[in-house]
C-alpha cells in the first residue's frame, strides 16, 4: 500500500533536519483513496436525444450524459471521452 505525504513538509525536513530519512520516515500518511479514471468509449445513439456508452473502467454499458463528470456505476472519474462522429 502506498503512503502519501506532505511535500511541501518532506522538503522542509529534508533541507534542515540532521536525519531527513528517519524523520520523513516518521511522517504521518494522509487518509486518501486512489480516484480510479475512466473514458467513454462505443458511444451510439439509441433513439431521439438518448445515448448508450460503455464505461472503460468497469466495462458497462448504460445510458450516456455527456456531462457525467464520473461513472454512475463505477465511480470511476471521466477524464476524457473519445470523439465519434455522429450523424443526427
Ligand atoms: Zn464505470
Amino acid at each position: 500500500m502506498r503512503d502519501y505525504i506532505s511535500r511541501e513538509t518532506a522538503l522542509k525536513i529534508i533541507y534542515t533536519s540532521t536525519a531527513p530519512a528517519l524523520e520523513v520516515k516518521a511522517m504521518p500518511a494522509a487518509d486518501v483513496v486512489e480516484v480510479a479514471t475512466t473514458s467513454w468509449e462505443d458511444i451510439e445513439r439509441i433513439g431521439f436525444g438518448s445515448w448508450e456508452a460503455t464505461c472503460k473502467h468497469c466495462k458497462r454499458r448504460m445510458m450516456y450524459m455527456a456531462w457525467w463528470k464520473y461513472c454512475p456505476e463505477c465511480g470511476a472519474k471521466v477524464e476524457e471521452t473519445r470523439k465519434k462522429q455522429y450523424e443526427i
